[in-house]
């Protein structure tokens, strides 16, 4: 059934053999998933999206398993797409929606990406997985591995979010907590991982988990009946949503489903760890490593993405920017988005309120741009970093 032809790198454009397992080029490149699109072309059609299951899985001819019985799904993706016109009043947007990923199991879009990376770990032949989180990819990661019979190890910095600490090990998963970030969380796997008999899941390491991430792209498209909206805010770790849905719209527009107009990708970062906006401001074709990354959005502390070329790159190909918010502005965003319109956010979903604001403000964006924010995960699994909020007034 895989309409897979083979992989490729994204950033050297060697081919690699499907249906087997691989992580990284030799280049240090991610590798990405290329279809058969001129034939799928010719047996698949937006009507048939229509009434397919209600899951990311609808789109199952570009997506990477071989055979359907591989599939390990929880009821991930086609996650609602809300208008916002109490938030927009507020911001100066008449056309601002709300992708709510916080609906997703494990309540954040990181099990898009988790519920096609164990799909092809179980259909692989892949029995034992280890994964550096800043917190929501473990929560994911030990759910589909809970559901798959494969087993999760999980290395998170200390000072995770309890919800995500107690999530995993629930999950019954083997939790080891680090004393550092994601980055010394990956080496530790890195290290371990021969000895041990893992397959690294890290962000980008592998070549599924952008695959289902990309699926927020395919249904983006779909919820506005395949003409894509002006902005896209997205806030930016791993970038690996971001790069997912700039794939998405390629494929799309081979598929002759949409045309090649394409939203402004805004990356939205913390104040206290922006690798990236930096990278975008200078005008350089790599980020650096950000020293001493602090923020209460811990799926923005990574302090150097992998993918952070192929990041830049869309940035710019698509007239974009790059914007940090402060914890402070990010906690204040958290609670007009909730108040406004009882869209309980994660603090980086909040975080895409404050940068809308700051891009009107600045022209950047017009009264009547359709704009798109991203909510990756719910506000729930933070209740630590809102409780403090309260605490302090
Ligand atoms: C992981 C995470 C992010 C960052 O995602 P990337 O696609 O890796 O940039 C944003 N928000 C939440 C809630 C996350 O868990
Ligand atoms: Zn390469």
């Amino acid at each position: 059934m895989s309409n897979i032809t083979h992989l490729e790198c994204s950033l050297c454009a060697t081919r690699f053999e499907p249906h087997r397992v691989h992580n990284l080029c030799s280049c240090g490149g991610t590798l990405f998933v290329r279809y058969d699109l001129p034939e799928i072309r010719t047996i698949w059609t937006r009507d048939q999206v229509r009434s397919a299951r209600p899951d990311l899985w609808r789109y199952l001819p570009v997506l990477p398993p071989q055979r359907p019985e591989s599939i390990v799904s929880l009821g991930e993706g086609m996650t609602p797409l809300i208008r916002a016109p109490r938030l927009g009043a507020a911001i100066g947007s008449e056309q601002l929606w709300v992708k709510d990923e916080g609906l997703n199991p494990t309540a954040s879009f990181k099990a898009r990406g988790m519920t096609t990376a164990i799909t092809m770990a179980k259909e692989l032949g892949i029995r034992k997985i280890a994964i550096p989180s800043a917190g929501n990819a473990a929560s994911a990661a030990a759910a589909y591995a809970a559901a798959a019979g494969i087993e999760a190890h999980i290395f998170m910095p200390k000072d995770v979010p309890q919800s995500n600490y107690i999530e995993c090990k629930t999950l019954g998963a083997t939790v080891t907590l680090v004393d550092g970030l994601i980055s010394d969380c990956a080496r530790m796997v890195a290290e371990r991982k021969d000895q041990e008999g893992w397959f690294d899941m890290s962000t980008l390491k592998e070549p599924y988990r952008v695959e289902g991430k990309k699926t927020m792209g395919y249904e983006v498209a779909e919820q506005f009946d395949w003409e894509l909206p002006d902005a896209i805010f997205y806030p930016t770790g791993g970038g690996v949503g971001m790069i997912g849905m700039w794939k998405a719209f390629d494929e799309l527009e081979q598929l002759g489903w949409i045309g090649a107009r394409r939203p402004k990708m805004i990356a939205v970062q913390a104040a206290g760890c922006q690798p990236i906006v930096r990278a975008f401001e200078q005008g350089a074709a790599r980020s650096e490593f950000w020293q001493n990354a602090s923020t209460i959005a811990a799926g923005l502390r990574v302090p150097k993405p992998l993918g952070d070329v192929l990041i830049l790159n869309i940035l710019r190909e698509s007239a974009g920017s790059a914007i940090t918010i402060s914890d402070e502005d990010i906690l204040d965003a958290g609670r007009e988005l909730a108040s406004l319109e009882g869209i309980f956010a994660a603090p980086e979903g909040a975080a895409c309120v404050a940068a809308a604001r700051k891009l009107i403000a600045s022209q950047f964006l017009k009264l009547a741009d359709r704009m798109v924010l991203y909510n990756t995960g719910s506000g729930l699994k933070y209740l630590d970093a809102y409780a403090a909020r309260f605490n302090a007034r």
